[in-house]
């Protein structure tokens, strides 16, 4: 598996499974399949509500602990700097784990910056090997610098063919990001998925058209971690390692209008800033943002 470094020096595999969605049946059903086909990378959340379950399929599977590469989240009323720590304690014991591999602030709401020295600290005692922020706006990336002594080594973002982030990217060149996208293949847009310029690839490389928009992400050094449920599609994501997309052709995807399926709000909406108890494992909310 192709890995993305950090700049701490972490390697990240580039393809990964994510587990937003997902009931804790579901994940106990379908995780296995997964990790039986060789996913060693797993991208979860305290707001997924299913950190257990993705956990004990760790556990259950057999896999060292250090070869699989796992991700969680920590909601915004867990920033706070006196709770902060604590949350990261709950997660790992909801993981079955002590450390995990890399820790985001989910959303960029609340105290924020009351959170970033927590995970520096967690980062500087081994309970995150690496740290990171998702779906902040770079004036928000700017505050979280301004008061950083370790810079996020990774930004989890949504990026896809029609939300490519190079404007962000472009931002934060100097600083050597690791960048994950979510909505990698737009939800599984079948409008996206079906644009004519995926279909003439498509048929070029004898692939699906998913697999063409996952290629564009790992030639734009992208980490993604497609959701799927089914079997076929979790093998059929795996297998973009053996052919690459011209300059051409990564220009022609690269030109497509761009309409991303997320807009950051300026304000939070109740359910973001809201206190959870995660140890009930059923999602309480749906998110009314995310476009299906
Ligand atoms: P996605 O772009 O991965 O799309 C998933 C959809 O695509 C599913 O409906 C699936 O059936 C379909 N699909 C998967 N493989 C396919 C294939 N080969 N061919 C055709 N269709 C296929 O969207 P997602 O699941 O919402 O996002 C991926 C992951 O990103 C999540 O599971 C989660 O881990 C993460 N995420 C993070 C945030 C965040 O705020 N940080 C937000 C959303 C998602």
């Amino acid at each position: 598996m192709q890995t993305v470094i950090t700049s701490n020096g972490v390697a990240i595999p580039q393809l990964g499974y994510g587990v937003y969605l997902m009931t804790s049946d579901e994940v106990h059903e379908h995780l296995p399949q997964a990790l039986e086909l060789g996913y060693r990378h797993i991208d979860t959340a305290n707001a997924y509500f299913n950190e257990v379950a993705v956990g004990e399929e760790i556990a259950n599977s057999g896999i060292a602990r250090e070869d699989i590469f796992l991700t969680t989240k920590l909601f915004p009323a867990s920033y706070d700097a006196d709770e902060c720590s604590n949350a990261i304690d709950a997660s790992l014991k909801r993981l079955g784990t002590d450390y995990v591999d890399l820790l985001l602030l989910h959303q960029p709401y609340g105290k924020y910056l009351e959170a970033w020295p927590v995970l520096e600290q967690a980062l500087a005692d081994g309970r995150a090997r690496t740290i990171g922020l998702s779906n902040f706006p770079m004036a928000k990336i700017r505050q979280i610098a301004e008061i950083a002594t370790v810079f996020p080594q990774v930004m989890q973002v949504e990026i896809n063919p029609r939300c490519n982030q190079h404007k962000l990217k472009q931002e934060l060149a100097d600083h050597n990001v690791a960048f994950e996208g979510w909505y990698p293949l737009g939800h599984g847009d079948p409008e996206l998925l079906h644009l004519p310029v995926f279909e003439e690839l498509a048929k070029k490389y004898g692939k699906t058209t998913a697999q063409i928009i996952e290629r564009w992400h790992i030639q734009e050094g992208n980490i993604i971690f497609p959701k799927t449920l089914s079997v076929e599609h979790m093998q059929e994501n795996l297998d973009i390692f053996d052919f690459e997309l011209t300059s051409d052709e990564m220009a022609r995807i690269d030109a497509l209008p761009q309409h991303p399926y997320y807009t950051i709000p300026d304000n939070p909406p109740e359910f973001f800033m809201a206190k959870y108890d995660y140890s009930t494992q059923v999602r309480p909310f749906q998110n009314t943002l995310l476009k299906k």
